[in-house]
């Protein structure tokens, strides 16, 4: 339960990131991928190695603890990915003036003058809805 409220409030975070960025709004399901991913391999992993060297692990809260290290992991490679993600600028489909920022109201084109809204990383015309 702790792990679920944990991954809802990362997912939020990376999702302001991304969408800061005009990103699609895919990016920020890296993160409960990533950590899972890195949830469920790892202790595999440790296991392998522990076998490989002769050391069977037999303790399996230490394998919980070596899971969530996978996990946190995850999340760290998660948020490097977005965080290295450029701005992309957005664009008038009227003149093909191109911008980065916008309110939540929308942006007014600084050279057509048409009031345009950004829904999801996509613009449209404010009067065409
Ligand atoms: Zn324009």
């Amino acid at each position: 339960m702790m792990e679920l409220i944990l991954i809802v409030i990362l997912f939020k975070k990376l999702k302001a990131i991304s969408d800061k960025k005009n990103q699609s709004k895919w990016f920020p399901w890296l993160l409960p991928l990533l950590w899972f991913a890195g949830e469920f391999i790892t202790p595999f992993i440790v296991v392998f190695v522990y076998a490989i060297l002769g050391n069977p692990i037999a303790n399996t809260l230490l394998l919980y603890g070596y899971a969530l290290v996978g996990a946190a992991l995850g999340a760290v490679i998660a948020f490097r990915i977005v965080h290295s993600l450029p701005t992309k600028s957005l664009t008038c489909p009227k003149c093909g003036w191109e911008f980065t920022k916008f309110s939540r109201l929308g942006v007014e084109c600084k050279v057509c003058n048409t009031q345009l809204k950004v829904v999801d990383g996509k613009v449209s015309l404010l009067n065409n809805a």
